[in-house]
């Protein structure tokens, strides 16, 4: 917080309005470069319209964050003028509302828009990778929730945004930006959830391109000590992704990929957070040296990386219809995550890149980290319930993951080794996909109709009610010994046929 009041007298003087044109996009300006205190100065001018008023909203949630992040509170200075530059008036309604009067001869609305980086890490619990950040000498990371918004009655249009930027930084991510000179890039999106699903790095650029099947991936690293490491995370990323590949069918579900990824140093510890999107992925990960990277992006970027499959091209009406403001989640968040990071864990051993040994040691810690949460939960009932239930929400990636694995070990049984989860998502990918979303109350019961009758209890007990998971059963049909009192799975010594080859299915060892 530095001198406010300053602040503002200096911008209401700068502003300089250029009779924009009307057009059915929304037409925003960025300023990279003119930074005040910390924040950005955000113009646009609404698309073409006839109303008397318009609400707008900047973000309360945005997909694939289960808690709300209030973007709204990192916005100050709003205003709205006429084509002469005449106040309109503007009433702000809550923390990321505002109701501007006569929209329809609004030529143009500005706002200041500070970061809320280290701010948003009280509120989330350390999770930044949805928020922006604006270092002017040396990196911004923007995600547009926090930056550019909607009004409420234009929903559809598109977006074409400028961006004022230092002539040294050029942009990462899965949007095209074209440069007009060396200080003006232009991008535009389809939507609001096209942009806000496409974040970018605007720094001095760490670029490393792959070539993995027939999908071109970016990577682009930011660290402030480092200057090229993208080369070392792509080598490690190019095994990943081929793996991913092979584990997928042989064939990776998307052209074009952008792995954006950030480092700062901490004294100890590791930590990561990321959050996927349909093209990219922001994975932010704080350590004291790089050293540990290549080996952390094994488990975030893969896990990011996975969500291609779901909820990207597999998820329910209430993701694909997503509100910003007041979203109703879905009931399969069991599946989002929890098999998401089961397709991660499950990965490494299948395609051979860790031994089944090294694999028990994975499950034993996801059996060790659902203890701490209450297991007798609904798992759907959890999931609609997120926002209030953040206490719990972590367990979606513990007894998720081991749902994920008893799903798998269950379909191996009924097929007789046949299929597994890979394929039941492989099925779900091709009969739903980006645009069509499937009903979250017959979800269930569409995976039975594609696999077995048995599966619906399987849902019904272990996921919709919150009987105990057949862990020992489970790993028992794969040759595998659960101790339920000390938490250790060793490998039987002398397996049956039918234990060896349901293993052999299952983990390829
Ligand atoms: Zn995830």
């Amino acid at each position: 917080m530095k001198n406010f009041r300053q602040i503002i007298v200096l911008l209401a003087v700068s502003i300089k309005l250029a009779a924009q044109p009307q057009t059915a996009n929304y037409q925003y300006k960025i300023d990279l470069i003119n930074i005040r205190a910390d924040k950005i100065l955000v113009t646009f001018t609404p698309p073409q319209n006839n109303l008397k008023e318009g609400k707008y909203i900047i973000p309360r949630m945005v997909p694939g964050y289960y808690d709300a992040m209030d973007f709204g509170q990192y916005i100050s200075d709003f205003k709205a003028v006429d084509d002469k530059g005449r106040p309109i008036e503007v009433k702000k309604l809550d923390v990321n509302t505002w109701m501007v009067a006569d929209l329809k001869n609004a030529a143009e609305i500005s706002y200041l828009v500070s970061d809320g980086w280290e701010h948003l890490t009280q509120q989330t619990g350390g999770a930044k990778s949805p928020a922006s950040m604006f270092k002017k000498d040396s990196l911004f990371i923007i995600n547009y929730n926090s930056l550019v918004g909607y009004f409420d009655e234009i929903t559809t249009a598109g977006y074409d945004i400028t961006v004022k930027k230092n002539p040294e930084f050029y942009p990462s991510s899965a949007l095209k930006y074209i440069p007009k000179n060396d200080t003006i890039d232009v991008t535009s999106a389809k939507d609001y959830r096209n942009l806000v699903d496409s974040p970018v790095f605007y720094c001095v650029p760490d670029t490393t391109w792959l070539r993995v099947g027939n999908t071109n991936v970016l990577v682009s690293f930011y660290s402030g000590k480092h200057k090229s490491f993208s080369k070392n995370l792509a080598a490690k990323l190019e095994t990943i992704l081929t793996n991913q590949q092979a584990y997928l069918g042989g064939k990776l579900p998307v052209n074009e990929y952008a792995f954006l990824i950030y480092h700062e140093e901490i004294p100890r510890g590791l930590m990561g957070d990321g959050l996927e999107h349909s093209n990219s992925t922001v994975c932010l990960y704080a350590s004291q040296t790089l050293d540990e990277l290549p080996n952390a992006l094994k488990g975030l970027a893969s896990h990011e990386f996975f969500h291609i499959l779901t909820p990207l091209n597999i998820h329910s009406e209430e993701i694909l219809e997503f509100n910003f403001l007041d979203p109703v989640l879905s009931k399969h968040l069991w599946l989002y995550e929890g098999m998401t990071e089961y397709a991660t864990i499950h990965m490494p051993v299948k395609q051979r890149m860790t031994t089944l040994v090294e694999f028990t040691k994975v499950i034993e810690g996801k059996i060790r980290g659902m203890e701490p949460f209450d297991n007798t939960l609904s798992m759907t009932e959890m999931s609609t319930t997120a926002i209030k239930r953040q206490d719990q929400y972590l367990n979606f990636y513990q007894k998720g993951a081991l749902i994920g694995l008893c799903l798998d070990i269950r379909l191996r049984e009924l097929s007789k080794g046949k299929i597994g989860t890979q394929d039941l998502m492989q099925k779900l990918m091709k009969k739903f996909g980006p645009e069509k979303a499937f009903n979250d109350e017959d979800l269930f019961d569409e995976i039975t109709a594609m696999t077995f009758p048995e599966i619906r209890q399987f849902f019904k007990y272990y996921i919709e009610q919150g009987e105990p998971l057949p862990l020992k059963e489970s790993l028992q049909k794969a040759g595998l010994d659960f101790d339920q009192t000390l938490k250790v799975i060793t490998v039987i010594d002398k397996p049956s046929k039918s234990q060896l080859s349901l293993r052999k299915a299952w983990v390829n060892q």
